[in-house]
C-alpha cells in the first residue's frame, strides 16, 4: 500500500527541528531510521500530516560516555552499538541486546532513541533502558526535560514524549567495576520480534550481596515492565539458586502476555520466568559468580 499524502520537512539542525515542531505540533511525525514508521505510514496506521526528518542533524549521531552516563543521540544507529568498545567492555546489558535488535540490515537504520519513542511492546531498547535505569532528554522549542525510563514507556505505542516535542538522547548510567548484565530473548528466528524478552543488569556489593538489581521483561505485556518485586528480593541477598528462582516466579505474576502466531499466554509467561533466570545466571556469571538456574 502507499502512505496517505503528506509534506515532507527535513531539519538540519536541532533548532530547524524544534522550531518546526513548535509550528506544527501534532501535525509533525519525528523521522528517524523510518524502520517502524514507514511500515506504518504504508499500512495508514500512521498519517501524519508531516513527516519531519532529523536524519541530516549530524549533531545527534552520537555516543560519549561522561559524567557518570553513556550517552546515545537520537540519530545514532542501531549498528554503531554493535561495534562500540565502549559498550562491549562495559555495559554488557547493551551490547548483548545491539545483537539481537532486528537483523543486520535494519540495524543500519533503525535507532534505539526511534525505537524508544515507538515503544513497542515487543521492542527490545525498552525492556533494557528500564533494567539499566536509563533517561531520556525531551526538548521542545522552550526548554529541555529528562525523564527517566520508569516514566518514558506510557502505554504500548506511546510514550511521555508530547506534541511539539522530541527525544534528543538516552543516557545509561555507567556500571561500576562490579556491574554486569545479559539480555535474554527468544524469538522465532533471526530477525523476529521477542516471543518473550528479559533484561537483567546486578551491580554486587563488596561482601558479594546484590547491592542494585535492575529486571525487566518484554512482550510479554502491553510495555516493557520492571519486576521490581524481584529486584526487591534480590537487593541485599547473596545471589543463591533459590533466590534466581523465586525472582524468577515474580516475573511470571507479572506477566501479562497475549497468544498470538509466536506462543500461547502461558508459554509466554513460563518463558519470562525462565528469560529472567537464564539473565540472572549470565549475569553473575560475567561477574564471576556462579548460579544455577
Ligand atoms: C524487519 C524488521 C524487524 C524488526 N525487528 C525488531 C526487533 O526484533 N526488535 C526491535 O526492538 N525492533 C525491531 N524492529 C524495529 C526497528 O528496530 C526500528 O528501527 C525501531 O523500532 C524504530 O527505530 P527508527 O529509528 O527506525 O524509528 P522510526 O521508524 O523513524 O520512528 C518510530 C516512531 O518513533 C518516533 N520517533 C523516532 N525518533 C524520535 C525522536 N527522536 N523523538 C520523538 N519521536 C521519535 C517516530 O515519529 C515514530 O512514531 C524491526 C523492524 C523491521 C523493519
Amino acid at each position: 500500500m502507499f502512505p496517505a499524502a503528506f509534506d515532507y520537512l527535513q531539519a538540519h539542525s536541532a533548532d530547524e527541528a524544534l522550531a518546526a515542531l513548535a509550528q506544527h505540533g501534532g501535525d509533525a511525525r519525528v523521522l528517524a531510521g523510518g524502520q517502524s514508521l514507514i511500515p506504518a505510514m504504508r499500512f495508514r496506521l500512521a498519517q501524519p500530516a508531516i513527516l519531519l526528518d532529523i536524519n541530516p542533524i549530524a549533531e545527534l549521531a552520537y555516543m560519549r560516555e561522561g559524567d557518570g552516563f553513556l550517552e546515545i543521540g537520537a540519530c545514532e544507529r542501531d549498528a554503531a552499538l554493535e561495534v562500540s568498545p565502549i559498550i562491549a567492555s562495559r555495559y554488557h546489558l547493551i551490547a548483548d541486546a545491539s545483537k539481537l535488535v532486528a537483523d543486520p540490515v535494519v540495524r543500519q537504520s533503525g535507532t534505539v532513541v526511534g525505537s524508544l519513542c515507538h515503544n513497542d511492546p515487543a521492542g527490545d531498547w525498552p525492556t533494557v533502558a528500564l533494567a539499566s535505569r536509563a533517561q531520556l532528554t525531551i526538548r521542545n522549542s522552550k526548554g529541555s526535560r529528562t525523564v527517566a525510563a520508569d516514566d518514558f514507556f506510557v502505554d504500548s505505542f506511546s510514550t511521555a514524549v508530547a506534541d511539539g516535542e522530541m527525544a534528543f538522547s538516552v543516557r545509561f548510567p555507567t556500571p561500576s567495576g562490579r556491574t554486569s548484565g545479559s539480555y535474554q530473548k527468544i524469538e522465532r528466528k533471526v530477525g523476529d520480534f521477542a516471543t518473550a524478552s528479559a533484561a537483567v543488569q546486578l551491580t554486587l556489593a563488596d561482601d558479594g550481596t546484590i547491592r542494585d538489581a535492575g529486571i525487566a521483561i518484554g512482550a510479554v505485556g502491553p510495555k516493557a515492565t520492571r519486576v521490581a518485586a524481584a529486584e526487591a528480593l534480590l537487593n541485599g541477598q547473596k545471589p543463591t539458586r533459590d533466590l534466581i528462582r523465586a525472582a524468577a516466579e515474580e516475573a511470571k505474576k507479572i506477566a501479562d502476555p497475549s497468544p498470538d502466531q509466536r506462543g500461547s499466554a502461558e508459554y509466554k509467561r513460563e518463558m519470562a520466568g525462565v528469560l529472567v533466570a537464564r539473565g540472572l545466571v549470565a549475569s553473575l556469571g560475567r561477574l564471576g559468580v556462579k548460579g544455577e538456574a
